[in-house]
């Protein structure tokens, strides 16, 4: 008798799973999600208490958990009223193809295994590429998001500096904008190098001249300079035109984070501003921020992929068949081994929906964005904190102490209107909104402006 494992295979209930799964994902694709609200560990101990238990409890009993107790106590980051951090709004194709890439059991890492995911997710980066305007031998891969995306280009930046640095030299350093992520200080951590913070121009901005200056106190010492186009707290691009040209005087590698702020590449309207990113020696653009993925969703590109390659391949005789190869793998271009083919929801959406639909929405985004700083302007208990650059608005509410900030973003979250934490800068705290969602409307700002009054 073979043995009928619950595991895996068509076994009892496994009908009634997938009927119950794939209506749960229609119903929630379908719904006006509502904002919800974490929950202690105590109230979900009481509420929920132990859910692992030896016999189980079956597929719709787990689901209906969830359901009921798990999902409503998570935020939706797809509420058009999710204004907080960045937000993710996943296409409805993206979503369903993300359950078809989770139902496909694809090894995402090599060729070998999974050529033609490969061959699909390429050419969204390819996508990708030719919005940053680099060239043809440009590549890459998708990694879970820009902090693994930003560590993997700054070790293949290192690699490069030290194989071309003179005997007993080890560059160790790198140079970002004051508004960088922190990420890029932490990738330096991780890697025990040094992130020496370059200061700003009036308008917050990493330039060229003050980026040499830097550089030139420790010459040979430098192996990466990050910039930014779209800091987060507040979607400043630097300047890159004159931080490509230093770099390349210098013959430093020129890296772009553009994991919120990429996605504007892709809007005409504000194209220009990205002049000089095509000079760039990396680049990462988060999909699952302002590009419709799914989380977690981060595009890496190279210009030289063989530079990453060389500094990211893990060597091991049981992988000697994949490395020993020309194909394409995407794992040697990252940290990392085992990957989910992440790239597909994207790719699958950008298939189904042709890129035009892609600058219409961050096009459609960069509108609103632009009423609520007109609306900020024109109340007068609201002030601008600086002249907005992409979909990030920051703003005073004049009169509020920090606590009142605090106390205003709890208050429209109790209520289920909106969720938009403050934010920081220089001890200062700010309303910040962040649009991403192209279901947010100049309504949704309005309403949640008129509970500043
Ligand atoms: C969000 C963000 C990151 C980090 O990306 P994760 O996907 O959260 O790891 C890095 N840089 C910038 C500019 C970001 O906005």
């Amino acid at each position: 008798m073979p043995h009928n494992s619950s595991l895996i295979g068509d076994h009892a209930g496994l009908h009634e799973l997938v009927t119950a799964v794939t209506e749960y994902a229609e119903g929630r694709i379908r719904m006006q999600p509502p904002l919800d609200h974490p929950r202690s560990v105590e109230e979900l101990t009481a509420e929920v208490g132990a859910t692992i238990t030896p016999q189980g409890i079956g597929g719709i009993e787990a689901l209906n958990l969830f359901a009921d107790k798990l999902a409503p106590t998570c935020l939706s980051t797809d509420h058009p009223r999710f204004l907080s951090f960045i937000p993710c709004a996943p296409s409805d194709a993206s979503v369903m193809f993300d359950l078809v890439v989770g139902a496909s059991s694809i090894y995402g890492g090599s060729w070998m295994e999974g050529a033609g995911a490969v061959y699909a997710e390429n050419q969204a980066l390819r996508w990708v590429a030719d919005l940053v305007g680099l060239p043809e031998q440009a590549g890459g891969v998708f990694v879970p998001g820009g902090t693994i995306g930003n560590l993997s280009a700054l070790v293949a930046a290192r690699h490069r500096a030290r194989a071309q640095a003179p005997q007993g030299s080890r560059p160790n350093k790198v140079a970002a904008s004051e508004g960088a992520h922190s990420s890029i200080s932490s990738a330096c951590e991780v890697m025990d190098a040094e992130c020496i913070s370059v200061p700003a121009d009036d308008l917050g901005r990493l330039t060229g001249p003050a980026l040499a200056e830097v550089l030139d106190a420790h010459p040979g010492e430098f192996f990466a300079v990050v910039a930014t186009c779209g800091t987060t707290n507040f979607g400043i691009i630097d300047d890159l035109a004159s931080v490509a040209q230093v770099c390349r005087e210098r013959g430093v590698w020129f890296h772009v984070d553009g994991a919120y702020g990429g996605a504007g590449l892709a809007a005409p309207s504000i194209r220009d501003r990205y002049a000089g990113i095509e000079q760039c020696d990396s680049f990462i653009v988060d999909p699952h921020k302002w590009l419709f993925a799914p989380f977690d969703c981060c595009a890496l590109l190279y210009r030289d992929p063989a530079v990453a390659r060389s500094a990211h391949t893990q060597k091991a005789g049981y992988l000697d068949v994949l490395t020993d190869t020309t194909d394409w793998n995407p794992t040697d271009y990252s940290v990392g081994l085992t990957r989910r083919a992440r790239g597909l929801p994207f790719w699958f959406s950008l298939v189904v929906n042709g890129t035009n639909a892609y600058t219409a929405a961050v096009e459609r985004t960069l509108e609103v964005a632009r009423f609520a700083e007109a609306e900020i302007q024109a109340r007068p208990e609201l002030e601008l904190a600086r002249e907005r650059d992409l979909t990030v608005v920051v703003f005073r509410r004049l009169g509020w102490s920090p606590a009142d900030y605090h106390a205003w973003s709890d208050r429209i979250l109790a209520d289920q209107l909106a969720f938009a934490v403050p934010t920081t800068h220089h001890g200062e705290t700010f309303a910040r909104f962040a649009v991403v969602n192209p279901q947010t409307t100049e309504d949704d700002i309005a309403l949640v402006l008129d509970t500043m009054r």
